[in-house]
């Protein structure tokens, strides 16, 4: 038998490295397998190869990339696991050369007969993936009737490896889609159910309330703490109802803006009036800065009110007793800027991110003891970008957090910052 020369070596593991940069730049799978049979011919000097792939269904293997001319013939034909030296390979996930058929039973005659072709020799590895093996890639008929060498088996050995790694990947790319696709399909019937859900919800919670709140003023005190903790509760209810139903309409594009000249500067104050009792039965210090100007713009202050109540009554939930929560609006840039800034027990880093979707709450014992449904932010963030405006958080954990929204004061050149993804700006 006659060994390589260096020189030949050389060519062949440059060939085998082309094969390696195909991985990446193959056009597809098939280009790809095509290529590995065509040096698995070349390089074993054997006259055909083929890769062969199981098929669960069938329970046989198939022919899943061969030589062109063989192609119409090979495609239909399966071959059993038992009586064939591919199903041998794949059952074992051990290679297998066998240097002459005529004295070994494993070999398929099947295939011969269909492809009118006379196998001698062949060699035969197992693709891998992940211990688990998937194919198997075959040489067949070693030319000048030479026996297949330990050199032949490395090259093919190498090139299945290869193919199995080709293979996983497209099987990865295909996981990764339908993994999207099903996302997609679970956000939609989120946003359905959101939509159904407040919908739904809303009449019957209306009934409640209104009849609880005429039986309270009719029947005085006798049932007063009964009836005021029904209404209390049904009117958390409502504020619920009310948040899911408003991140639905931004969502669906069914909400409306109602503009008219307002002052943030008032908008503030009045927040800061609405939850100053609060403030005081914590004891946190809550107020505003940035002067006495009205901050004037167009928009929609109900909304507005919302997004900015939601951030303050974030700030006291997540603050501790002697803590400072602090409102400050300035003028910046052709925008009015706008924070939220406490001392409290702030949101770990990883988290940060998420803060702004819908039903996200941190989530460690930490802050399991506060209540809401994670959904304050989702709709402080929609009624902003709604006016063209931006929100995004900045914190540490354990020493506060500041949150920021900027809206377009409608004075300036600069294009308002298009309604988006969560953007922390540099
Ligand atoms: P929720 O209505 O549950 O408070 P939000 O959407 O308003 O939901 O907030 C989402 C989560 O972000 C909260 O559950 C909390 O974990 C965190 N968070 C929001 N604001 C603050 C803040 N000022 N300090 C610390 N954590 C906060």
């Amino acid at each position: 038998m006659r060994s390589m020369t260096t020189n030949e070596r050389i060519d062949h593991l440059e060939r085998l490295l082309e094969v390696v940069r195909g991985l990446t730049t193959a056009p597809d799978l098939e280009a790809f397998l095509q290529t590995v049979i065509n040096e698995a011919t070349e390089l074993t000097d054997s006259e055909l190869s083929s890769i062969l792939e199981y098929d669960e269904a069938a329970e046989e293997l198939r022919f899943l990339a061969m030589h062109w001319f063989q192609r119409d013939l090979l495609r239909p034909v399966g071959v059993p696991l038992d009586g064939s030296a591919a199903g041998w390979v794949y059952r074992r996930g051990q290679p297998l050369i066998i240097q002459d058929v005529r004295v070994d039973q494993r070999h398929f005659k099947v295939v011969d007969r269909v492809t009118k072709h006379i196998t001698h020799s062949l060699v035969a590895v197992p693709l891998m993936v992940r211990g688990e093996v998937v194919g198997v890639l075959e040489a067949l008929n070693k030319k000048d009737n030479a026996h297949y060498t330990e050199e032949d088996l490395t090259i093919l050995e190498t090139l299945a490896a290869l193919a199995a790694q080709a293979i996983q990947n497209v099987a990865l790319q295909r996981k990764v889609r339908a993994t999207a696709i099903e996302l997609a399909e679970l956000e939609r019937l989120k946003t359905d159910f959101i939509a159904i859900a407040s919908h739904e919800l809303r009449t019957p919670l209306g009934l409640i309330l209104g009849h609880a709140t005429f039986l309270r003023e009719m029947t005085g005190e006798e049932y007063g703490e009964q009836l005021d903790m029904i209404i209390r509760n049904a009117t958390k209810l409502k504020t619920i109802v009310e948040n899911l139903s408003d991140v639905d309409n931004i969502q669906n594009g069914a909400a409306r803006l109602r503009n008219q000249t307002v002052s943030l500067r008032k908008i503030i104050d009045e927040v800061v009036d609405t939850f100053q009792d609060e403030a005081n039965s914590k004891n946190i210090t809550l107020g505003s800065e940035g002067g006495g100007s009205p901050f004037h713009l167009d928009a929609d202050g109900f909304k507005l009110s919302i997004a900015l109540s939601n951030l303050v009554k974030n700030a006291l939930q997540f603050t501790d007793s002697g803590g400072h929560v602090t409102i400050r609006v300035e003028e910046d840039d052709g925008y009015y800027k706008v924070t939220v800034t406490d001392d409290g027990i702030g949101i770990p880093a990883r988290d940060l991110p998420r803060v702004f979707e819908r039903f996200f709450q941190v989530e460690t014992h930490l802050t399991r003891r506060y209540g809401g449904m994670g959904l304050g932010l989702a709709v402080a963030k929609a009624m902003i970008e709604l006016h063209g405006g931006r929100i995004w958080a900045e914190s540490e954990e354990g020493r506060g957090s500041k949150f920021t929204f900027l809206l377009p004061t409608g004075q300036s050149q600069h294009s308002p910052a298009a309604p988006g993804p969560f953007v922390e700006p540099s």
